[in-house]
């Protein structure tokens, strides 16, 4: 009988990723009866994911998460190792090596493709370059954004199509306390734009907003929400959609675009226009992103499962910026199976699986294990699952041998030179930020570069 799990032979779990999803494996493990040891990974110096480099700046409320994701890093028999990323410093046979237990929950970093001609065309760019450029994510600090044209086009109707609308909407005052990055401060201030067109591919019915995320376009400084009444008519499929108990977020989202119809223009300096049942063909331009030609679409199928398709009916929008925001996708990584449809790590009940088989050790957890959906609290239950599947294996003694964790993986750092970062250093970079930003009255103000975090250490 194995006694891993026991003082004597705590359980060793390695955790992927420090976002939401990682910090819920975490606190689901630390809750457990079994003792359990946890070293979590992270590519970044910094933890936190998405809610530290996607939360939008101007929601700071979403981003209070990190106080128990902090409280969670102070606990006995955890640890984190950042600037490690697996896959490249580390491989996925040395963790099995030093772990009983991996859970991958990395997220989704990459993007679906819209697959259209011109989709590269300068001047095009994905939503997770833009929010991770505002966000000060060290990999997306170099991007351009040239905001010079009076008209921006998102493709997409999905909450994070409304964080970058609502940037671009945004006046420099509503921005410069929260804790976007100076960068992207600097450079929205001279923006040209006045006239923002946010783009659905399917009705004002099944528009994936968040109500609250929605209602915020009828309250901006200088930004006035546009929609135009007549987009507003509803196909019976629609109507019966919107009637369901179980859609009341949808119907509030319509009501809120039926107000926004009703409103007179109040001559503010930006438009931001919703429009609806409109697809992008292709992207036109010379050396540079011109225009987007869309055709009008119409919805075919049953309530709740209605798709768009095109009626051949073509209209265009000059414009000199383009983000596509239509979902993540998650990445691969070397010795783990990956879904390259679905852009996840193909999983029972978040023990992943090859070809049907589950393949021993190997967990997952959060946007990478079910997709890219739901909002942070969404992950809590998510994470809670994958570790009772992995707690049913530990009492089913699947798990062996006594592993030594992080002091296998330290020398095998040590050796490659790479510079990994715990969490009391975090702390440290954590709070100069901190620091900087109270002496501009933000919240923080980032390091955007691994080099910067890294100089504070040493
Ligand atoms: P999302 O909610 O899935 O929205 C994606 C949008 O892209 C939908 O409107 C979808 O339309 C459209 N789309 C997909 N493929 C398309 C194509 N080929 N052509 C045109 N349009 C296409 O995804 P997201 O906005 O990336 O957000 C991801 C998750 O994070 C969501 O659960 C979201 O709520 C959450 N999030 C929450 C917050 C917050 O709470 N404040 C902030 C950001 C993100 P269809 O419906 O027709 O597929």
């Amino acid at each position: 009988m194995s006694n891993v799990g026991t003082p004597d032979n705590p359980l060793r779990v390695a955790i992927v990723g420090s976002g939401p999803s990682g910090f819920y494996a975490t606190e689901a493990l630390l809750k457990s009866d079994a003792s359990v040891r946890i070293d979590m990974l992270e590519r970044l110096p910094c933890p936190f994911g998405l809610v530290r480099s996607g939360v939008a700046p101007d929601h700071q409320k979403l981003k209070q998460a990190i106080q128990l994701y902090d409280k969670i890093a102070q606990s006995d028999g955890f640890s984190f190792l950042g600037n490690v990323t697996v896959g490249h410093d580390l491989s996925v046979d040395e963790l099995k090596q030093s772990h009983h237990a991996i859970i991958f929950a990395c997220g989704a970093e990459s993007d679906r493709k819209l697959n259209i001609p011109g989709e590269d065309l300068k001047g095009s760019h994905t939503a997770t370059e833009f929010v991770g450029w505002y966000n000060g994510h060290p990999d997306y600090r170099d991007r351009e954004f040239d905001l010079s044209h009076p008209n921006a086009v998102i493709i997409g109707q999905g909450n994070v199509a409304a964080d970058v609308s609502r940037i671009l909407s945004k006046t420099t005052d509503e921005l410069k306390h929260t804790d976007i990055a100076e960068h992207a401060l600097a450079v929205l201030s001279e923006s040209k734009i006045r006239d923002i067109y946010v783009i659905g591919r399917r009705g004002p019915a099944q528009a994936k907003f968040t109500p609250k995320e929605l209602r915020e376009f009828g309250e901006l400084d200088d930004c006035d929400p546009v929609v135009n009444a007549e987009d507003l008519a509803l196909n019976s499929e629609s109507q019966i959609e919107l009637e369901d108990k179980s859609n009341a977020g949808n119907a509030k989202v319509y009501k809120l675009f039926n107000e926004f119809s009703q409103r007179t223009p109040s001559g503010k300096n930006k438009r931001c226009h919703f429009m609806f049942l409109l697809s992008p063909l292709e992207l036109i331009g010379k050396n540079r992103l011109e225009k987007v030609r869309l055709e009008k679409n119409q919805l075919t199928g049953e309530p709740f499962n209605q798709s768009a398709i095109g009626t051949g009916e073509i209209t265009e929008i000059d414009t000199g910026i383009l983000f596509r925001s239509i979902g993540y996708r998650g990445i691969a990584i070397t010795g783990v199976p990956f879904d390259e449809r679905r852009g996840i790590f193909p999983n029972n009940d978040g023990r992943i699986i090859d070809d049907g088989n589950i393949v021993p050790q190997l967990y997952t957890a959060g946007w990478i294990k079910r997709g890219p959906t739901g909002i942070i609290g969404t992950n809590r239950a998510d994470s809670v699952a994958t570790v009772e599947s992995l707690l049913n294996d530990l009492h089913n003694s699947t798990f062996d041998n006594a592993k030594n964790g992080a002091d296998f993986l330290i020398p095998l750092l040590e050796t490659r030179n790479v510079r990994y970062v715990t969490y009391p250093e975090w702390m440290k970079i954590d709070t100069v930020e901190i620091k900087q930003g109270q002496e501009k009255g933000k919240p923080r103000e980032k390091f955007t570069r691994i080099e910067e975090m890294l100089n504070i250490l040493d």
